[in-house]
């Protein structure tokens, strides 16, 4: 059955990824906007999937924008926030590398009449004025069902190697992930670690300790994205080892991994659905309009509901690879290197 999802994802040649469309000549809007992505290593979605959306959809849209990643880096991105001001921003969205920090660039925004919108991450006690992104909270439990089909109901021991504890997402995903398999009353967690800002080389070491201290006797494990799931299966390959193993971002990595037997499973969330609810959240207040909001999402730092936009994340298996690659989240050509 895998050889055949994998040729089912990787044969037929079809790239039918969505093109973005040329501009429709919005109506004039006052100001620009400047993003702010969070860095390049904790995933490669940043770069490779929202910076080529979200310059596309912006384009499309006729609006302005400025789009720059702060590499890791807290003071850097207050510095390219207050350089997009002094540009004439009017709009800031940013990807927080922690909550204080985007606390600190959305307050200062909002002392210079400039709004602000947490995109992807919310901003615990910030001041943004919407919040663009996935249901988080599903995303792990989508994760954690994935996994559990991977399993089966039988007696495994699993492994968590969660998000950066300074990501609220991460708190989300594996809130979710443990909704699903705290359940299952065959399934033992055996050890549970956060990796400091999602760092794929701590998310090996972190891992093989794990692995050794347990003897190996691991039957499975929920990482929170592609890149801690490819990081456990590095120190798995070392071991001769292959268990069901988790991911998120339906990066080029995971989806191989999933086509080739080393990953159970991705969650892909539309990175183009997510810019497009960017602009549609821009577009509105650019022109004075309120933003439609379908979602509140709760801050318990701020004692706040932020208005949201909360996207549906999709479960990817070896069965639907292909999807990604039809709905243009990745290339096929990206994904089916080599073996396929
Ligand atoms: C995002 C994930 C991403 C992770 C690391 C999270 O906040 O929602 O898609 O994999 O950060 O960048």
């Amino acid at each position: 059955a895998m050889a055949t999802a994998g040729l089912a994802a990787c044969g037929s040649g079809d790239d039918s990824s969505s093109k973005g469309g040329a501009s429709t000549g919005a109506a004039k809007i006052k100001g620009k906007v400047g993003i702010i992505l969070p860095d390049t290593k904790s995933s490669v979605r940043w770069e490779s999937f929202d910076r080529p959306v979200l310059t596309a959809a912006f384009q499309k849209a006729g609006i302005p924008a400025d789009i720059q990643n702060a590499e890791g880096d807290k003071q850097r991105m207050q510095t390219i926030a207050d350089q997009m001001i002094t540009n004439g921003a009017t709009i800031l969205a940013i990807v927080n590398l922690d909550s204080n920090s985007g606390a600190a660039i959305e307050a200062k925004a909002k002392q210079q009449g400039v709004q602000t919108i947490d995109y992807d991450r919310l901003t615990l006690g910030g001041s943004a004025d919407y919040y663009v992104s996935f249901d988080g909270t599903e995303v792990g439990r989508t994760q954690g069902a994935g996994l559990q089909k991977c399993l089966g109901d039988k007696a495994s021991n699993i492994v968590y190697l969660d998000g950066s504890p300074t990501d609220n997402n991460a708190t989300l995903f594996k809130q979710g992930a443990h909704e699903v398999l705290d359940k299952v009353t065959n399934y033992k967690k055996v050890a549970e670690q956060a990796v400091p800002d999602w760092d794929n080389q701590k998310a090996a070491t972190i891992f093989e300790q794990i692995y050794t201290q347990q003897k190996g006797k691991i039957d499975g494990v929920l990482a929170a994205n592609d890149g801690l799931g490819q990081a456990a299966i590095s120190i798995l390959k070392k071991n001769n080892d292959k268990i069901p193993v988790t991911g998120q971002d339906a990066t080029p990595q995971g989806l191989q991994n999933i086509l080739d037997g080393t990953q159970c499973m991705t969650v892909y969330k539309p990175n183009k659905q997510e810019a497009d609810s960017l602009v549609s959240v821009v577009t509105a207040l650019a022109k004075g309009q309120k933003p439609q909001a379908t979602a509140t999402a709760n801050d318990p730092v701020g004692k706040r509901n932020v208005p949201s936009i909360l996207l549906k994340p999709i479960s990817i298996t070896k069965d639907n690879v292909k999807d990604v690659i039809t709905d243009g989240g990745v290339k096929a050509a990206d994904v089916c290197k080599g073996a396929y």
